[in-house]
């Protein structure tokens, strides 16, 4: 048999199965790799390419369930696209420490024998407890009859009380589909009847579930999920980010009774196993994760529903470069079954997909409940300049003013941690950057530091220049969250103010707790970065300030429109989410440019349809295809010779061109310089052959790196 080992060689390998073993493909088996012992799964029958005399016995079987046929099929899929060794991409599907051994058992004891010849009042009351039959630990039986741990195991030996082993780990709840169902508007009941009419049926679909914010998606694909669970199938719902889970999981515990699985970075490794071993098993119904949740060994999944499907988050850009969004469409139609994508703001990819048809295309235009849409408004920074050493608009101001008048919440939204972007010497024009990247430090004010956003480097902020040595001649050019909180409480004294941005809020916990103060209204102006920016809900929230909408234009990246509009979409969509109606206010110095005027107009189609008219001409996805090669290493001729010897190896072909080398835009990144090709293609390409062919036979030295991201999101 052909074993499946979770590392980066190029391909399964042949073992031999010994006549005491059975095993079947998708079985995790111990096999031995030169000196070695690994886990594998076996990958199907053996091709006999290895000469017989040196072939090794697998030694063992592990106890768990085999990896079923359609996540085995989709590990090849995503290796074969993504252009990695299969091993590397079982691998993240192997990810949970623990979980092919039997579970752990923790000791508990329970009623056996008669009662003791000496009953004290202690052991009297332990008696009464556990008549009941149940089993407890120790602990739990002292603690509820109100006596020492001493007493039980006095018990225990005199034989009233016996030993038994039970499984250490917490069942898994069943949501229940019944358990508060809303009473959907009309609309909603439509779409929602739609979507469930697609499950059970055996068969792929893809729909765009496309409705502003506030309409109701959650509900609606709710809807979806509780069908899918009535018929006893799995379901994964992708998130963005942990973070915004909070408030996410709260709503799924009303609907369904119980809290849905969570997979994710921040899980300890009992949780992990826990999570792996219930969907592998098909407890667990309902997972609710990131992208990592997409290579868990569901048998039954029955539906995938990604939410905020235009998020840059479901694109990893290192490892396994894969975009999380698009295998889920991969491995729905792998599984037969359906995936609702679902976004106020759809992405290109996606709504070209509509448009050809390929999807379908489910609409809520209203916010439910009579809510209205915030009016969004630019403000003209070169009418309406701020103050001299200040960053707000006189305008935005006294809009602010005005609503905490009101008693009302306001938000400042700006896509910048810390306190300045850059930080430079009056007297000589230095310009403070991170030894490592080719990048400039970000003054960190609250902790007294600077920081390389790109590398975490961290250093104290200098008093002096590190170049000319003078005192006091550092000056902070531009404004982050900080500098923004810092003029704030100087204009609103008596303001109750939050800032919310990653690097304040460590962790879950300081995060849940930051949203419920601003529920409770106990905060009445946020300042945030883009962590505020999604899926929250204030309903006291009825102006939303955006401190520079031009931000995000500034890179010259294929998709910066594109993300602009829907970074800002969604801020303003935070506004005037209850009866109150919200308004937006963008400061901006380009008042004219398609992005603003498509969210002043509320025109999405129009852009979208002037974006994909530019991508087409331009022969850019998704209309074209592109694939990003990035050669580094910590030396730049070494890096520059072999990215010269790789130019000229470039193979001709009519449907596919290569630019570059060029300097990669961080040319210097952790140490290493960067240089970048880009592989453009017509859709019709192969372009993962073409790439293969160029790069068959190229020896990358140990020091450097080629990395291959197809579709590539992030042109750094
Ligand atoms: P979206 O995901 O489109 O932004 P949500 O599903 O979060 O919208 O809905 C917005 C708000 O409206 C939520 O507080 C939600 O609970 C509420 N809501 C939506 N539809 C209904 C309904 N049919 N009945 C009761 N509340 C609803
Ligand atoms: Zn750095």
């Amino acid at each position: 048999m052909r074993v499946l080992l979770p590392l980066g060689l190029p391909q399964a390998y042949d073992y031999r199965v010994p006549v005491s073993l059975m095993v079947q493909d998708g079985d995790f088996v111990v096999v031995p790799l030169g000196p070695r012992q690994l886990v594998g799964v076996v990958w199907g029958e053996g091709l006999g390419d290895i000469a017989s005399s040196r072939i090794k016995n697998i030694i063992e079987k592990l106890p768990a369930p085999p990896l079923p046929e359609e996540v085995r099929k989709f590990i090849d899929w995503v290796a074969t696209y993504t252009m990695t060794p299969p091993g590397m991409v079982l691998r993240l599907a192997m990810r949970a420490p623990g979980a092919l051994e039997p579970a752990a058992m923790r000791r508990a004891y329970r009623l056996a024998g008669p009662p003791p010849v000496r009953l004290t009042p202690a052991r009297k009351r332990v008696l009464e407890v556990a008549a009941d039959g149940f089993a407890r630990r120790a602990g739990e039986l002292a603690e509820e009859a109100g006596v020492s741990n001493g007493v039980i195991k006095g018990l225990a030996d005199a034989g009233t009380l016996e030993k038994v082993d039970l499984p250490s780990e917490e069942p898994f709840e069943d949501p229940d589909p019944t358990a508060q169902q809303p009473i959907l508007s009309p609309e909603q009941a439509e779409v929602a009847g739609h979507l469930r009419a697609r499950i059970g049926v055996n068969e792929f679909s893809a729909t765009l579930l496309d409705g502003v914010t506030g309409s109701g998606k959650t509900e609606v694909y709710f809807e979806a999920v509780a069908e899918a669970i009535d018929q006893n199938r799995q379901v994964m719902i992708l998130v963005p980010e942990i973070a915004l889970t909070a408030q996410f999981l709260k709503r799924f515990e009303v609907r369904f009774g119980c809290l849905p699985a969570q997979w994710h970075s921040d899980l300890s490794s009992r949780e992990r196993r826990r999570v792996w071993r219930g969907v592998a098993e098909d407890r667990v119904k309902v997972v609710v994760g990131a992208r990592s949740a997409l290579f868990l060994p569901y048998p039954n999944l029955g539906l995938i529903i990604v939410d905020e499907e235009h998020e840059n988050a479901f694109k990893q850009d290192e490892g396994v470069a894969y975009n999380a969004r698009d295998m889920c469409v991969v491995r729905a139609s792998l599984g037969a079954f359906p995936v609702v994508l679902a976004t106020a703001t759809p992405s290109l990819e996606t709504m070209s997909n509509v448009w050809s048809g390929r999807y379908a295309h489910e609409v809520l235009p209203r916010r439910h409940g009579g809510a209205v849409l915030p009016t969004i408004k630019p403000i003209d920074m070169r009418q309406h300049p701020p103050e001299r050493g200040k960053w707000l608009s006189p305008v935005l101001v006294s809009a602010v003013g005005e609503t905490l008048a009101r008693d009302e919440q306001a938000l400042l939204f700006l896509n910048r941690r810390g306190y300045a972007p850059l930080t430079l010497c009056r007297t000589c024009g230095h310009r403070l950057g991170c030894p490592q990247c080719d990048a400039w430090l970000v003054e960190h004010r609250f902790r007294k530091q600077l920081q390389c956003h790109h590398c975490g480097y961290q250093a104290p902020s200098p008093s002096a220049c590190p170049d000319c040595g003078e005192e006091d001649s550092l000056v902070a050019c531009g404004p982050g969250v900080e500098r923004i909180m810092e003029e704030v409480k100087v204009s609103f004294p008596e303001a109750r103010i939050a800032l919310l941005s990653s690097d304040v809020l460590r962790g879950p916990a300081a995060y849940g707790e930051a949203i419920r103060q601003i529920q409770d209204h106990e905060i009445d102006l946020i300042v945030g970065t883009q962590i505020v920016a999604k899926g929250l809900n204030f309903p006291l929230l009825t102006l939303v300030g955006v401190v520079d909408a031009d931000l995000g234009l500034e890179n010259g990246d294929l998709r910066a429109g594109e993300r602009t509009y829907q970074l800002l979409h969604q801020v303003a969509g935070r506004a005037g989410r209850a009866q109150k109606p919200g308004r937006v206010l963008m400061q901006t110095y380009m008042p004219e440019h398609p992005v603003m005027g498509a969210l002043v107009s509320g025109d999405r189609d129009k852009f979208l349809e002037r974006e994909a008219r530019g991508r087409e001409m331009l022969g850019y996805p998704p209309y074209g295809r592109l694939v990003a090669l990035v050669l580094s290493g910590p030396e730049l001729d070494k890096v520059q010779g072999l990215s010269r010897e790789l130019a000229l190896r470039v193979p001709h072909s009519d449907k596919v061109s290569v630019l570059g080398p060029a300097p990669a835009p961080i040319s210097l990144l952790r140490g290493r310089h960067r240089v970048r090709f880009l592989v453009k293609a017509t859709r019709e390409a192969h372009v993962q052959g073409f790439v293969a062919q160029w790069l068959e036979g190229v020896k990358v030295p140990s020091s450097m790196r080629l990395s291959v991201d197809v579709d590539p999101h992030n042109f750094l």
